[in-house]
C-alpha cells in the first residue's frame, strides 16, 4: 500500500489503519547482526539494536511508516527527534520524542546505536542537521531513501542501504539541475552568480535546451542508477525556463519514485499557467518555496494558487541572512574546506557536466564581471557526454574534494543581511571574512556586463 493511500484514507475520516508487521524471513534475521558487526551479540529478537528516527514533524507519518518497515527487522526505533525543540518531550506512536541535546548524550552514553534520517522529510535541513550532529560526536548516522517510501516492503538489501554509512557508494545524495542562469529576483550575493549577467536575452531564459537536459538525465541514469535520493530544479528561478514542464514530464518518466523538487523564490507561482501546475501536480513534483522578504510578502497569493491547484509545497524557515564563503587567492586546503562543507553531498548539472557546486559551473560570469582570473580545471568536473566514464569513477569524483574548494573558505564564512542588489554589484558579498579582508580592496568592482 502506498503512502498516498493511507493518507486517502486518514483524509476520509478513517483513523484506525494498522501495519502488519514485515517479519524478517529467509535468512533476514541475521540482517542487524551483519550491519551492526561491532555489536557481537546474538541476536536473538528485537531491541538488539537501538536506533532514533529523526523526523520533520510535518512529515510524522513518514516517521511511523519508517518505524514499522524498520521494526520488521528486529530493530528497535527506541525515540523519535525532531530538529524543532518545540516537538522534544512528546510522543509519537508512543515512542519519545528527543531533542538534538538529549539525542547526543543518549548516544554518547551509548544507549542508541545510530540515527537514521529520513530522505523524504526536507533533505536540505537534515544536511545541516547531520553535520551538526557529527560535530557533536554522534557518528553513526544513517539515510532512509525517499524512494522506500513508495513501497509497503523492505528487502535486506534495502536495509543494508539505510545502513550504509552516510557518504558510502550506496548514497549519492541531492542533484541540483541547473535549469536556468537567470532569475526574477536579483539578491546580493546569489551564490549562483545571477546577477552578474545579462539577464535580457531569450537565450538565457533557456540556456539548458531539452535535449542537452535529456542526454544529461540519462547518463546520470546510466552511471548511477537509482542510488540518487532527489533531484532539484534549481536556477536562477526555474520557473522562467519555459521548457520546465517538458523536463518534469521526462525526468518522472526516468525516475518514477524519486523525489522530485524544484526549488523557487515562489514570486512567479501566482501567475503561473494551468498548464504548468497541473504537469507539477500530475507528476507529484513538491515545490519548495525559499521563503525571501519579496517572496514573504506573497505568500498568501502563493499558498492560494498552490492549494487550489493541489500541489504540494512548503516554504523554507525565513531568509534574512547570505553567506559569502569565497577566497579570490584559492590559499585554503580544498580537503579541509571540503570536511567542513555542509553541502558536499549536494551536486549540480548543467549543460553536460557534473559538478560539487554550481560556483564551479557558472564561474566565468563572476570572472567576467568583476574581472577575477580564479580558474576551474578538468578535474573540478566531470563531462556526462563521456561514453567511457563508469560508477567507481563517478563516485570517486563526488566522494573528494575537486581543486576548486580552494577558494572557497566553509570555515570562516562572512554572514550580511539579505539586501535586493544594486548596481554595480560589490564583490565583497560573495566573500569570506578573511578573503574579504586580503582580497576586496584590491579586488576590481563590475560596472557593467
Ligand atoms: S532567488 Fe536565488 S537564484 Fe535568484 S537571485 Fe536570489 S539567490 Fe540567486
Ligand atoms: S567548492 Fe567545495 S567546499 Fe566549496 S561549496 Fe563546493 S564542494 Fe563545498
Amino acid at each position: 500500500m502506498r503512502v498516498a493511500t493511507v493518507n486517502a484514507l486518514k483524509a476520509a475520516g478513517i483513523d484506525e489503519i494498522y501495519y502488519a508487521p514485515i517479519r524478517a524471513a529467509g535468512g533476514a534475521a541475521d540482517a542487524p547482526a551483519r550491519l551492526f558487526p561491532e555489536k557481537k551479540v546474538s541476536l536473538a529478537g528485537k531491541g538488539a539494536v537501538k536506533i532514533a528516527l529523526n523526523i520533520q514533524y510535518r512529515d510524522s507519518f513518514n516517521g511511523i511508516y519508517l518505524k514499522n518497515l524498520i521494526e520488521g527487522f528486529f530493530i528497535s526505533v527506541c525515540c523519535f527527534t525532531s530538529w524543532n525543540d518545540r516537538f522534544a518531550g512528546g510522543k509519537l506512536d508512543g515512542v519519545d520524542i528527543l531533542s538534538y541535546d538529549e539525542l547526543v548524550a543518549k548516544y554518547k552514553k551509548g544507549e542508541l546505536d545510530g540515527v537514521v534520517f529520513s530522505q523524504k522529510d526536507y533533505p536540505q535541513s537534515n544536511q545541516a542537521a547531520k553535520q551538526s550532529l557529527k560535530e557533536k560526536g554522534v557518528g553513526r548516522i544513517y539515510t532512509a531513501p525517499a524512494r522506500l517510501f513508495h513501497t509497503f516492503s523492505l528487502s535486506v538489501g534495502d536495509l543494508e542501504r539505510i545502513f550504509a554509512p552516510d557518504g558510502s557508494p550506496y548514497q549519492i545524495g541531492l542533484i541540483d539541475i541547473s535549469t536556468t542562469d537567470c532569475c526574477n529576483l536579483n539578491c546580493q550575493g546569489c551564490e549562483y552568480f545571477c546577477g552578474l549577467r545579462n539577464q535580457d536575452t531569450e537565450a538565457m531564459f533557456t540556456s539548458y535546451g531539452f535535449d542537452a537536459f535529456r542526454r544529461d538525465m540519462e547518463a546520470m541514469r546510466r552511471l548511477l542508477g537509482d542510488e540518487v535520493y532527489q533531484f532539484s530544479f534549481v536556477g536562477g528561478e526555474p520557473l522562467l525556463n519555459p521548457l520546465l514542464g517538458d523536463f518534469i514530464v521526462f525526468l518522472r518518466a526516468l525516475y518514477p519514485y524519486m523525489d522530485i523538487n524544484i526549488i523557487t523564490n515562489g514570486l512567479l507561482i501566482p501567475g503561473l499557467s494551468a498548464e504548468l501546475l497541473q504537469t507539477i501536480r500530475e507528476n507529484n513534483i513538491w515545490l519548495r518555496i525559499s521563503s525571501y522578504p519579496p517572496t514573504l510578502k506573497k505568500e498568501r497569493a502563493i499558498r492560494d494558487r498552490l492549494n487550489s491547484a493541489g500541489i504540494f509545497h512548503d516554504f523554507s524557515p525565513p531568509i534574512e541572512y547570505f553567506v559569502g564563503r569565497m577566497s579570490l587567492r584559492g590559499e585554503n586546503d580544498p580537503r579541509t574546506m571540503f570536511h567542513h562543507c555542509h553541502s558536499k553531498y549536494c551536486y549540480t548539472v548543467r549543460n553536460g557536466e557534473l559538478a560539487h557546486c554550481a560556483n564551479v559551473l557558472k564561474l566565468d560570469f563572476f570572472n567576467a564581471y568583476f574581472d577575477q582570473r580564479l580558474s576551474v580545471s578538468a578535474e573540478d568536473k566531470i563531462g556526462l557526454g563521456n561514453e567511457a566514464l563508469n560508477k567507481r569513477e563517478v563516485l570517486r569524483f563526488l566522494r573528494n574534494p575537486s581543486p576548486f574548494c580552494r577558494y572557497c573558505n566553509t570555515q570562516a564564512r562572512s554572514v550580511y543581511r539579505w539586501t535586493p542588489a544594486s548596481q554595480p554589484q560589490s564583490i565583497e558579498y560573495w566573500l569570506a571574512s578573511s578573503a574579504k579582508e586580503q582580497g576586496a580592496g584590491a579586488a576590481k568592482k563590475g560596472s557593467e556586463l
